[in-house]
């Protein structure tokens, strides 16, 4: 079809047939067909959607505009070189390389290119986040819990870089201010980097985020927790469930508040209004690979650029950092 943006996925492990799953149906992708390194993998996904299966990136670059790569942190850095060099605008999955320099490289290289990189921050698009742009969100304090059970998969990476960049990414998004120090502790469970991991971040204007990640809990926990002046929200974004709690001056009996104060000598008193916005279901990985395509044909802007993807990831080192700084105390 016209105006259809050829592209194919390279790694199509556990979350790389999601992608395909999703470029099969969207109509604004033409899903050329897959590649990756376990050739059963690549031939399990490709029978089963209908597509060629290539047996090198070079032949599958020739025949794409786009490509996402889903393959391990590790290798990221080197297949998008590749495709960007070929000029091929990459869907990068988070985070954007295992380092700064890495992610540098390839953005200097798309900019000279001229083609895209978007990197698969996916939680900008939990729906249960999405209310949160009607309110003026300026924090004080934000604490983000990511709990998980261990997996091997994501584990070449630290859990930093692996769940709590998730959250760096959010508190990047809600803060607009510099860092002015970290603190930060973790420790090792069940590989040899660290698998629990806290940090608390000071910005310059004062707000404070507490971020934990563990990659070693019994359930699956994604909690966030924001406070501001007169506004507490809070987020499940894995139940989908958002709570506002807003303090209000008001003498409007007829608004419904859960609190109220004593009744100042202006005649106000201070309330506390409930509200639980509608959480309109979507399917977060297929809005930000539709959006993906969109910035290919130059219609919308990335939700999360390149340079997003790497300010996520200097913070994200940071911390690790500061967490191998730790254990020599
Ligand atoms: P996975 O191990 O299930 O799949 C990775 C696939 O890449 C495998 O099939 C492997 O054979 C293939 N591969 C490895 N090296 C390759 C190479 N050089 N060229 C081509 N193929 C190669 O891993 P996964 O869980 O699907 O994770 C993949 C990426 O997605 C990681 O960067 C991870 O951080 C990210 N991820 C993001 C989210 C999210 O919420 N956005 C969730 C899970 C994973």
């Amino acid at each position: 079809m016209k105006d259809q943006i050829k592209i194919a996925v390279i790694g199509v492990g556990h979350l790389g047939k999601h992608h395909v799953e999703h470029f099969h149906t969207i109509k604004e992708a033409h899903l050329v067909g897959v590649y990756d390194i376990d050739k059963n993998r690549s031939e399990k996904i490709s029978n089963l959607y209908g597509i060629q299966n290539f047996d090198n990136i070079d032949t599958l670059l020739n025949k794409v505009n786009a490509v996402s790569v889903v393959t391990p942190t590790s290798e990221h850095k080197s297949v998008a070189l590749k495709c960007i060099e070929n000029r091929k605008h990459v869907f990068i999955e988070k985070p954007i390389t295992s380092t700064v320099s890495d992610a540098d490289d390839l953005i200097a290289l798309a900019r000279k290119q001229n083609t895209i990189i978007q990197v698969g921050h996916i939680e900008r698009l939990n729906p249960a986040l999405l209310p949160l742009k009607d309110y003026d969100i300026n924090p004080r304090f934000i604490e983000i819990q990511r709990l998980a059970p261990y997996m091997e998969r994501g584990s070449d990476v630290p859990v930093v870089l692996d769940l709590m960049i998730h959250d760096i990414d959010l508190v990047l998004t809600f803060v607009s201010s510099a860092i002015k120090d970290i603190k930060a502790t973790g420790i090792s469970i069940m590989t040899n980097s660290v698998d629990i991991a806290n940090a608390r971040i000071r910005f310059e204007n004062g707000c404070v985020a507490n971020l934990t990640s563990s990659r070693v809990a019994k359930d699956r926990v994604r909690k966030m927790k924001l406070f501001q002046q007169d506004l507490y929200i809070t987020v499940d974004l894995l139940m989908s469930l958002t709570e506002v709690y807003k303090a209000v001056d008001q003498n409007n009996n007829n608004i419904k508040t859960i609190m109220s104060a004593p009744l100042e000598s202006n005649g106000h008193n201070r309330q506390i209004l409930y509200e639980k916005p509608k959480i309109v279901k979507n399917d977060a990985l297929k809005m930000e690979l539709k959006n993906f395509l969109a910035a290919v044909k130059k219609e919308e802007e990335p939700i999360v650029d390149g340079e997003a993807g790497r300010r996520a990831l200097d913070l994200a080192i940071k911390i690790q950092d500061k967490i191998l700084e730790s254990f020599k105390t």
